[in-house]
């Protein structure tokens, strides 16, 4: 190809809304252009960045045994009615409906469709295991896309699913997959940490997310890990140890006392000289619509998924001061946040807020709280000295809602917990029987009964491992792609398109390689060296082979971006180094 043909306009500047690197580097180098809010065109070099990574996958998909299949984008809501997702996947599903008025939506992922499509064909035992794959554009109607690439509303995603008859074979396909996604992101060039997290809602009970490490703001999931074990696992289902705490106040009978203006931990623990560690803490959320209190250690926080799992809901947010003033007036309190508690001191809960009944739940950690302080709904007044069993009772949901913080213990060996942050560019689920059951997807065993697929879904982000790249490989200058994913692997580029030598050996050097399967690029463009070189850069080929005026002694300029090194190397030298690397990713 040549450079002055390429589809391609860089830009001087950054767009004004790239917040990370790989967005700006993207846009910049004329990868991708806006189309709307989360929607990008991908342009011939993306593109083509694009395919490198489907093919990545398609190869290590078909290797690990799985097939590919392609279904439709937009899909009834029947299917979805059946599975209960319809309910249940909040917001992000985008809806709508046709000319007859039928509802439908686009995929955000494919359960229900692929569970239809093989309770259609693998009817019998002998017909599994099965592992379907595609690679296909998803919509979802996220509420923050942003980061370009990262976190787009339409984006490629690589979704498989797999259909046993056995917790045993899915235990096998689980392991399989996480090989080939190992493989899979080696090869573009990431190096990725499995990592235990929550399912979400596409369900199951085990789940792997394959996370590229970055200490940038790109990584939007926490991290939690062990050096001296294997554990790791995302904030939404990390769990710890915690260290060796206060946790019964040295009040010895349940009293009340004055508290003014304490509207923080912080302002109570000042008030009271006691640690945050024996206060029972109370916050209001709304979680679809309905009122949640959480109760959790003064120095703790909640995390939220885990408060929306422990429920079963699918929207959280905290709720407003106007909002729990309201709940607070309604059950006949006065209090505003900062004095807020299960039940008052003579147990008198908050029991309803609107239509609804106000669900507890309380962190494990609070069990081991005694005599301890808390809140009373009434204002600039705590009780001390409580305890469970007597003031106040231990709510019906108790369970782990805390978010775990770097210092705390490994649950497996003890030793204390890292944190970082990762992209998460891959994720793989136990599905067991959440689809097949409600949807009826069975074959028949050897004995003839009729029973549900044991199933997986293993989901790889091909726009957003391609942006994770950009992520890991890049410096001020530009990009610096993995060779097995760059548009191209190399430029090849005369400083001066006037030199009729210069020019020659480009050409022919262009040509040498494109005949040994290298894609090349030709900078027959008429512009100064130090554009060119800077386009080169932003745009990150893999290599440059810069030929100046030393070819009057028969050299040419070899350049590395990965390292930045620089070589003086005859053409065919030069050439044949780049012939290696190619050959080199081609397995
Ligand atoms: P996230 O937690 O980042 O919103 P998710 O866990 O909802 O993602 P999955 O349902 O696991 O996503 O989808 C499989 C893969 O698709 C993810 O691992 C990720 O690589 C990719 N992906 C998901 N959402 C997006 C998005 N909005 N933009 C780009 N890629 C995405
Ligand atoms: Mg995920």
């Amino acid at each position: 190809m040549k450079m002055s043909k390429i589809f391609v306009q860089t830009l001087r500047e950054f767009p004004s809304d790239a917040e990370v690197v790989s967005h700006k580097m993207l846009a910049r180098a004329g990868y991708i252009r806006k189309l709307t809010s989360g929607v990008y065109n991908y342009l011939p070099l993306m593109w083509r960045v694009l395919k490198k990574v489907e093919n990545i996958i398609r190869e290590e998909m078909d290797n690990a045994g799985a097939q590919e299949l392609l279904m439709p984008f937009v899909q009834p809501k029947e299917l979805w009615v059946e599975s209960g997702r319809w309910e249940a996947y909040g917001k992000e599903l985008m809806r709508l409906r046709d000319r007859h008025n039928r509802e439908m939506c686009l995929g955000p992922t494919h359960e229900e469709i692929i569970t239809s499509v093989a309770r259609d064909v693998l009817k019998s035992y002998k017909q599994l295991p099965a592992n379907l794959y595609q690679i296909q554009s998803k919509f979802r109607d996220e509420v923050r896309p942003r980061f370009g690439l990262l976190r787009g509303r339409e984006f490629i995603m690589k979704d498989a699913y797999s259909f046993g008859t056995s917790q045993e074979e899915l235990d096998k396909e689980y392991k399989n997959m996480w090989e080939a996604y190992t493989r899979i992101f080696n090869r573009c060039g990431l190096e990725t940490k499995a990592v235990q997290s929550d399912s979400g809602a596409i369900g199951g009970s085990v789940s792997h997310e394959f996370m590229v490490i970055t200490d940038t703001d790109a990584g939007e999931n926490d991290v939690f890990y062990c050096d001296s074990c294997d554990y790791s696992a995302n904030s939404n289902h990390a769990v710890s140890k915690l260290p060796q705490a206060k946790t019964v106040g040295d009040f010895d009978c349940a009293k009340v006392v004055d508290t003014p203006n304490t509207h923080t931990i912080e302002e109570l623990c000042d008030y009271l000289n006691i640690p945050a560690s024996i206060i029972l803490k109370t916050l209001v959320y709304i979680v679809d619509k309905k009122p949640v209190l959480a109760l959790i250690r003064g120095d703790k926080q909640v995390e939220e998924t885990k408060l929306l799992n422990a429920v079963g809901g699918i929207d959280i947010r905290i709720a407003t001061s106007g909002e729990i003033e309201e709940m607070m007036a309604e059950n006949g309190f006065n209090a505003i946040p900062g004095f807020i508690g299960p039940v008052d001191e003579n147990k008198k809960p908050i029991a309803k807020y609107g239509e609804n009944k106000v669900t507890v739940v309380a962190d494990e950690s609070v069990k081991e709280l005694k005599n301890f302080v808390v809140g009373i709904n009434r204002n600039d007044v705590h009780m001390v000295g409580a305890n469970f069993g007597s003031e106040l009772d231990l709510p019906e949901i108790v369970t782990d809602i805390r978010l775990v913080e770097a210092g705390e213990f490994c649950p497996q060996c003890g030793k204390p917990l890292k944190v970082t942050r990762g992209i998460e560019v891959g994720n793989i689920f136990q599905l067991g029987t959440k689809y097949s059951k409600p949807m009826n997807a069975v074959y028949l065993d050897a004995d003839g009964k009729a029973k549900p697929y044991i199933m997986g879904c293993y989901g790889i982000g091909v726009t957003r491992t391609a942006a994770a790249a950009v992520e890991a490989h890049h410096d001020e200058w530009g990009i610096k792609w993995p060779l097995a994913i760059a548009p191209y692997h190399v430029i090849v580029v005369p400083v001066s398109t006037k030199d009729e030598l210069q020019m020659s050996v480009a050409e022919k050097l262009y040509k040498d390689l494109l005949a040994n399967g290298v894609e090349a690029v030709l900078d027959d463009r008429d512009e100064r060296p130090g554009v060119k070189f800077k386009d080169a850069d932003l745009i990150g080929f893999p290599y440059r082979i810069t030929v100046g005026k030393t070819i009057q002694d028969g050299n040419v300029e070899f350049v590395t971006r990965q390292t930045g090194e620089k070589e003086t190397l005859k053409p065919e030298q030069a050439a044949q180094r780049v012939i290696d690397a190619v050959k080199a990713i081609m397995k």
